[in-house]
């Protein structure tokens, strides 16, 4: 199996070739700043699983945590790849379905949640203190 993604533009296509170990929502503001949208949404990848196949992903370190990557290009966002651990974030709107991609596993950065934002599913809610240790600055 292998799931195929890219930028707006075209210039960036990547894939993946092994199943999503872990995908969750992110609620940070972090994610918003970058994303322009309130919520996020990720596929966690062992890094050894993901390749870029077409052009570059140019990175920018987000935190001390970690990079993200775009297209230079277009400026979509496309992964973000902690300094910690094997494994990299991948946007799950930047795949080609990326209904294949259902959020299992929480809701991450709750603490800023917009309040009009209603939700009706069962995952569990951290804040981003509680599930990455670290807090975010506005
Ligand atoms: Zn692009
Ligand atoms: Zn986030």
């Amino acid at each position: 199996m292998s799931w195929e993604g890219g930028c707006l533009c075209g210039a960036v296509r990547f894939e993946v070739t092994q199943a999503s170990f872990q995908t969750d929502y992110c609620h940070c503001r972090m994610c918003q700043r970058m994303s322009g949208s309130v919520l996020t949404s990720w596929a966690d990848f062992k890094e050894t699983d993901f390749r870029c196949t077409r052009g570059e992903i140019k990175y920018y370190k987000s935190s001390p945590h970690a990079e993200r990557g775009f297209c230079a290009d277009c400026g979509s966002s496309l992964i973000q790849r902690p300094w910690e651990g094997d494994y990299i974030a991948v946007a799950t709107g930047s795949f080609d379905h990326p209904e294949e991609f259902r959020p299992t596993n929480v809701h991450c950065g709750i603490e800023s949640q917009v309040p009009w934002l209603e939700i009706n599913d069962n995952l569990p809610r951290k804040t981003t203190k509680e599930a990455m240790g670290f807090e975010v600055e506005n």
